[in-house]
């Protein structure tokens, strides 16, 4: 709390703002030092300084230095409808758990970034639901960080295939924030819907997935936003709300940047995340998430929804 700064995350993040305008980085900035709580993202790794963080860690600046894969001179030909599904077979070969692709918005860029590609390809990369029960204990950092890295490796691979191809494509990955907000282009590209707890809710993963990306040129078809009624269903689901030990989520949607959504306190998520490894309370608890009841869930909220 020491280290908190003068100006509010929710202020950062556009919280009441009735227009729209471009995103700004709240946390995950490259360099700290670029953001006003660059003090408290810091904090987050001497706090959580343990042997497993830190070989997780490692792992994941070797796989960022492996370079990725040489552009080829030729372009293999190929519909859009083709290239699609090969991708999606491709991502879901090389690891990928979701997949899914849109049309880029320039909007989805932070304020002062560009994206200057025309699709991403998401990816959805899923995460141990019994190993996350454990959050906010360590083991479900540990778990966060090595699905961070796995997607760094799936889309470093995916993005990589493609270049030899030769299509040019760019990987996209956490931990650390892009030039862009990934979760608009997942729900554009039907990987879900926002839940109360801010992330997003999967037909099949519920909230136990982590999400990298593709960029690239290449023409391609864009799949549909996914709507199965899990917004709805938050609407009267208060489990991750009084899970949430700061009280960060709130019951009712808030408008954020011109958008009404549901919406993360940052002001009072941070300084829990980081005295937790990242805490994941709110994604351990969705009843999305627990396999199996996920799946009845999208069941009975279909049968629900009026023809
Ligand atoms: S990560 Fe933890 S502190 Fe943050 S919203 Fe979820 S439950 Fe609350
Ligand atoms: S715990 Fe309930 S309210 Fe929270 S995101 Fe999941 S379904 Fe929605």
């Amino acid at each position: 709390m020491a280290r908190k700064p003068q100006v509010s995350g929710n202020a950062i993040n556009g919280l009441g703002e009735e227009t729209f305008r471009k995103p700004r980085h709240v946390y995950w900035a490259t360099n700290p030092a670029d953001i006003p709580h660059g003090d408290m993202q810091l904090w987050f790794y001497q706090k959580n300084d343990h042997p497993d963080l830190d070989k997780g860690r490692i792992a994941r600046k070797s796989e960022e230095a492996i370079p990725l894969a040489p552009l080829a001179d030729r372009p293999e030909p190929g519909s859009a409808a083709d290239w699609s599904t090969r991708i999606k077979a491709e991502a879901r070969a090389l690891g990928a758990d979701a997949v899914g692709i849109a049309r880029v918005d320039p909007d989805w860029a932070f304020d002062g970034h560009e994206v200057p590609w025309r699709y991403i390809v998401v990816l959805g990369i899923a995460m141990d639901y019994d190993i996350m029960q454990h959050a906010p204990q360590i083991e479900a950092g540990v778990h966060v960080v090595n699905q961070y890295t796995r997607g760094m490796k799936t889309s470093k691979a995916l993005a990589g295939w493609l270049r030899r191809l030769g299509h040019d494509a760019e990987p996209e990955h956490g931990p650390f924030a892009g030039p862009m907000t990934m979760i608009p282009a997942a729900l554009a590209a039907g990987l879900g819907e926002l839940g109360k707890h801010g992330s997003i809710i999967n037909r099949e993963l519920g909230a136990m997935f982590r999400l990298a990306a593709v960029l690239t040129d290449l023409e391609l078809v864009p799949d549909h936003p996914d709507d199965f009624g899990a917004d709805r269903f938050c609407s009267a689901c208060r489990l991750c709300e009084t899970a949430c030990p700061p009280g960060a989520l709130s019951p009712e949607k808030q408008t954020v940047r011109g958008v009404e959504k549901w919406y993360v306190d940052f002001d009072r998520c941070l300084p829990y995340f980081n005295e937790t490894a990242g805490c994941a309370i709110c994604l351990a608890v969705c009843p999305f998430s627990r396999p199996g009841v996920g799946d009845n869930l999208v069941a009975k909220l279909a049968r629900r929804t009026p023809r």
